[in-house]
């Protein structure tokens, strides 16, 4: 009886809590997108219509960033950012390019409280990263972390909640490596040329050198400037890491 209750009242949302895994077997789970019931889908949570329809970077993507290349930029090429910018990762994927309806659900997440949203994300995420990772395999999975007031502010670090995910997915443990030792403007509140410098000696290795592992996939959410994942794989790099693979759910295509 409580599980029915819990499934009524979950109905059109995704639900959230220590039932979830429960829930998706009791109840007919909906595409995140059109709310058609899925079927066999399920695993997908979004409808293969959906799904194929999402705007996914494939290989027309930035060859160090990952991120969408436009049009007018010559394929197999580097977006404008990356042409003038210092890297300190190593490689890169990036799976969809931010448009309005997928900004709505990530929004859900990181700002209505529905971390839920975190498992279904990163499943999208884990589509062309499979690919991206089929020839070498990290040797530990980072994410981006938050400062420590913004996380207790949300209650959950989106980024850390979709490495767990791929994490389990893949195989591949999952470290807290870097911590948000200063409190900055949020980024996506400045300029993308102030971005790098708002950022600057924002973060602080949390391992000693020789607990660094040599490869590895660091996560975040999404990609606007790269300011940020480039600051992170700086100081990865400084403690140690020799390869850092970059992997962002969603990315704003380089012009
Ligand atoms: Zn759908
Ligand atoms: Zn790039």
């Amino acid at each position: 009886m409580l599980l029915i209750l819990l499934a009524v009242n979950a109905k059109n949302k995704l639900k959230t809590g220590m039932f979830s895994e429960l829930l998706d077997f009791v109840y007919p789970q909906l595409c995140l997108l059109c709310e058609t019931h899925l079927g066999f889908d399920k695993p997908l949570y979004f409808c293969r219509p959906c799904f194929r329809n999402l705007p996914w970077i494939g290989k027309r993507a930035c060859l160090q960033c990952g991120r969408y290349l436009a049009a007018s930029i010559h394929f197999q090429s580097q977006c404008k950012i990356c042409q003038q910018t210092q890297h300190f990762f190593t490689g890169a994927c990036s799976a969809l390019q931010f448009d309005p309806t997928l900004k709505e659900l990530l929004f859900k997440m990181k700002y209505s409280g529905e971390w839920g949203l975190a498992k279904p994300l990163s499943v999208l995420l884990l589509h062309p990263l499979r690919k991206a990772l089929s020839n070498s395999k990290p040797d530990c999975i980072t994410f981006v972390p938050l400062h420590p007031l913004r996380h207790k502010e949300r209650g959950f670090n989106q980024s850390e909640l979709m490495a767990k995910h791929l994490g389990k997915s893949l195989g591949i443990h999952v470290k807290s490596l870097i911590s948000r030792n200063r409190w900055d403007a949020v980024q996506a509140n400045i300029s993308w040329g102030e971005r790098a410098k708002n950022i600057y000696n924002s973060f602080e290795i949390l391992k000693k050198e020789d607990e660094m592992p040599e490869h590895v996939l660091l996560v975040d959410d999404v990609m606007t400037s790269g300011s940020t994942l480039n600051e992170c794989s700086k100081i990865l790099r400084t403690a140690g890491c020799t390869r850092i693979t970059l992997a962002s759910l969603f990315s704003v295509a380089g012009n």
